[in-house]
């Protein structure tokens, strides 16, 4: 009999498609982890009027995409999304699924792990697939103070959800092809308990540090906190978004969403702006996606001078003031 082609499927979380690109950056990392064990990238819509997110989904790496298209489904519903995505597990028989750590899929996918009476480990900040072919999940455990690395040996899907920022999403390649295979909507399916009685789009939320091009990440070698708020001057006039070390928003410096590490914020700027940071591995595990880096610090063997693409040895608050008042000096100009 002929084996059955394994798949990993990505889930299609489209809401907030300009912001949000976890879905994207999700798919990217199971293109690699399926050529590891020889399976084809998958992904899974539900919605109406859809069939944008579906070619977005093909040119961004998926090679079949599941839709569900109906008017019911126009807005999530944690009933039915479940119910549908349980089915169509349970009929296709992914390996591995794949959901975006959003608010939206922080509730979706343990209801999706417990219906399908499989592990999930939520959260995580790396994939891999080790040499049983089993998909090794990183995620932080214990508050963080250890990153766990977690297999699914028994059950199937294996499932995670992932941070947004984790991965690179891919170009996208509007000439590339996929299968589309189109589910109806099962007649059988729960009644939804929830009522959507109207909705309101949020206004556009500040630019948030994983999607930044420009970051400006200061360490304790700032010194103190008032000099740390020049840091945020300088992210100011560059458009860019404040990132920081632990002992950094330990001190209460900057604020905790600014913390750059493995078990926090992943960033990939183009560029980067590193300010008195020795370059710790939990702190540059964060950073591994940035295109290019500049550091200041007082020492030349620091870790992070060595990662630098321009490492200036020098004192970083002297340094940033400099760039601020050259900035300011060439916009006035
Ligand atoms: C389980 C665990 C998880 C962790 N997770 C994270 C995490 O997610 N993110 C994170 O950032 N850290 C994390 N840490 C902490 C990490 O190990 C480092 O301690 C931390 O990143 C160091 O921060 P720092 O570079 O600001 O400080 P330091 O290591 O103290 O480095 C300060 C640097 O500034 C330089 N310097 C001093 N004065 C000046 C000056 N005037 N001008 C220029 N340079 C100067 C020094 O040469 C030095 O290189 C974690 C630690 C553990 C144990």
């Amino acid at each position: 009999m002929a084996e059955k082609t394994r798949s990993i499927w990505v889930f299609g979380d489209y809401r907030n498609y300009f912001q949000n690109r976890v879905t994207l950056q999700l798919l990217s990392r199971a293109t690699d982890l399926a050529q590891k064990i020889d399976a084809e990238v998958c992904a899974v819509v539900f919605g109406h009027e859809v069939d944008e997110w579906v070619g977005e989904y093909i040119a961004h790496g998926a090679k079949k995409v599941f839709v569900t298209d109906h008017p019911m489904l126009k807005s999530y519903s944690t009933d039915l999304y479940v119910a549908l995505m349980e089915r169509l597990a349970l009929t296709y028989d992914p390996e591995i699924i794949l959901v975006g750590a959003t608010s939206f899929g922080r509730e979706f996918a343990p209801r999706v792990s417990k219906r399908l009476k499989t592990g999930l480990t939520a959260d995580c900040v790396g994939l891999d697939m080790n040499e049983e072919g089993l998909l090794v999940q990183t995620a932080p455990a214990f508050g963080g103070n250890v990153l766990a690395r977690i297999v699914t040996p028994g059950r199937r899907p294996q499932m995670a959800t992932v941070r947004p920022g984790t991965f690179q999403e891919i170009p996208h390649n509007y000439e590339a092809a996929g299968e589309i295979v189109r589910v109806p909507l099962p007649a059988n399916l729960p009644r939804d308990r929830v009522r959507l009685i109207s909705s309101e789009r949020q206004p556009p939320r500040e630019q948030k540090i994983e999607d930044a091009a420009v970051v400006v990440c200061g360490g304790r070698g700032m010194g103190s906190r008032k000099k740390f708020r020049n840091l945020y001057d300088l992210a100011r006039i560059l458009g860019g978004e404040v990132g920081a070390t632990r002992p950094v928003v330990y001190s209460k410096w900057a604020e905790e969403e600014a913390l750059v590490g493995q078990a926090d914020k992943h960033i990939q700027p183009k560029v980067l702006l590193s300010f008195g940071i020795s370059g710790a591995i939990q702190h540059t595990a964060g950073i591994t996606n940035a295109d290019f880096i500049i550091a200041v610090n007082k020492n030349p063997n620091a870790a992070m001078m060595k990662m630098a693409d321009v490492a200036i040895v020098a004192d970083a608050n002297q340094v940033c003031t400099a760039f601020i008042r050259e900035l300011k000096r060439r916009i006035r100009s």
